[in-house]
């Protein structure tokens, strides 16, 4: 099945009982049993719930992978890959990360015990200096946020299985439409749902799927142990975001590609990051890894003043001010005040994230429109 008739069909069938073509939302917490443990796959709805499982089924096919897991946040996916580790294992993870990766890696886990190194996997020499033999995993995230390098899903899974590491890369940038990391070798793909996949600004949800059975049974314990599971509205406001994935992807793709070439124009604008660029640093990498480009970009402003930055992102009508992404509507943000706060400035600065960065989540309006807005924004 091609990926544009999977967010349709893969993993979902009509209710059996009625016939509803959609998913029904199991509103449910327990499942009547006949005998003790006599039941029909479903216990308790920590564990399992029907249309969670729709959702897993349709998500794992969307990765080309055997196995899925729905999470109440994207974090608490992120949650549940770092509890496979033990005290003195070493992470190696992207250092142009998300804020909420970087602040549970160093503020949460490292005080038990889990050392992260954070590097620019742009370069992959860098990994491989870092790797040791208690390296137990290599985290990925490509595109990278908010600069938008690329990094080598292939070439990381080399360094990860010559040194016995998982590598899990987070794909919520580019969504299952423009990129396919099980495909590349990766061990675990990470989503946060709530962006692209969901794609509606109205769930916030996260997803793991693996290909390893071994892998999945210890990510599902953990998951039903420590209860990071979502509840089966979201998952059916999920399924439903998904059945037009590759329609909004299709449109995110072509408005991000005019307003890059709009920016990169401007008199007033410094710097566009976005790997549709032939001259991006790493276009060749996205070319062979990505199907196409997305709708995230960032850019600067010449004269680097943060009071200019300030004047666009409080002056745009159509992007909205707002932290989050990969919703229809275009969202435009300050990462170094808001999606990066938590990383320290010095920490911002080393990673080449400037104070006067913008970051443009492009939705799928029509494109005239979002030009105009930026064009009286930027003045
Ligand atoms: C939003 C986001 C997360 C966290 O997901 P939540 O659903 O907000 O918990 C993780 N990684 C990336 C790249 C994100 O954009």
């Amino acid at each position: 099945m091609k990926f544009n008739t999977k967010t349709i069909h893969a993993g979902v069938h009509p209710d059996p009982e009625t016939g509803a073509i959609m998913t029904p939302i199991y509103q449910t917490s327990t499942y009547a049993q006949k005998a003790p443990g006599d039941h029909k796959g479903y216990e308790y709805s920590r564990t399992h719930n029907p249309t969670r499982t729709q959702l897993q089924n349709n998500l794992a096919a969307l990765e080309n992978a055997r196995f899925g897991m729905c999470f109440s946040t994207g974090m608490a996916a992120i949650d549940a890959v770092i509890k496979l580790l033990h005290p003195g294992d070493e992470v190696i993870a992207t250092n142009d990360l998300y804020g909420g990766s970087y602040r549970i890696f160093t503020k949460v886990f490292a005080a038990y015990g889990i050392v992260f190194h954070f590097v620019d996997m742009s370069d992959v020499e860098n990994v491989k200096q870092k790797i040791n033999d208690k390296t137990k995993l290599i985290w990925v995230e490509t595109p990278t946020n908010p600069l938008l390098k690329i990094i080598d899903i292939s070439a990381m899974a080399d360094i990860a299985k010559s040194n016995s590491c998982l590598l899990c890369v987070d794909n919520t940038f580019a969504s299952p439409y423009l990129q396919n990391p099980m495909d590349l070798g990766a061990d675990i793909v990470m989503h946060s749902v709530t962006k692209y996949i969901n794609g509606h600004s109205d769930v916030v949800m996260g997803a793991l799927v693996c290909n390893d059975e071994n892998l999945h049974e210890r990510l599902t314990f953990i998951q039903n142990s420590c209860g990071g599971t979502p509840g089966p509205q979201d998952c059916f406001l999920a399924l439903r975001g998904i059945k037009t994935l590759h329609l909004r992807m299709q449109r995110h793709c072509e408005n991000g590609e005019a307003i890059a070439h709009f920016l990169h124009n401007h008199p007033k604008v410094d710097k566009v990051y976005w790997p549709g660029f032939t001259e991006h640093p790493n276009h060749e990498i996205a070319k062979t890894q990505m199907r196409a480009f997305g709708g995230m970009m960032s850019f600067t402003l010449k004269g680097d003043k943060l009071e200019d930055a300030f004047k666009v992102i409080s002056s745009t009508k159509l992007f909205t001010l707002a932290e989050s992404l990969g919703g229809v509507e275009s969202l435009c943000g300050h990462p170094a005040s808001m999606t990066h706060a938590s990383i320290p400035k010095e920490e911002r600065e080393k990673a080449g994230l400037k104070d006067t960065l913008i970051r443009l989540s492009v939705g799928i309006e029509d494109v005239d429109d979002l030009i105009e807005d930026l064009k009286q924004a930027i003045g």
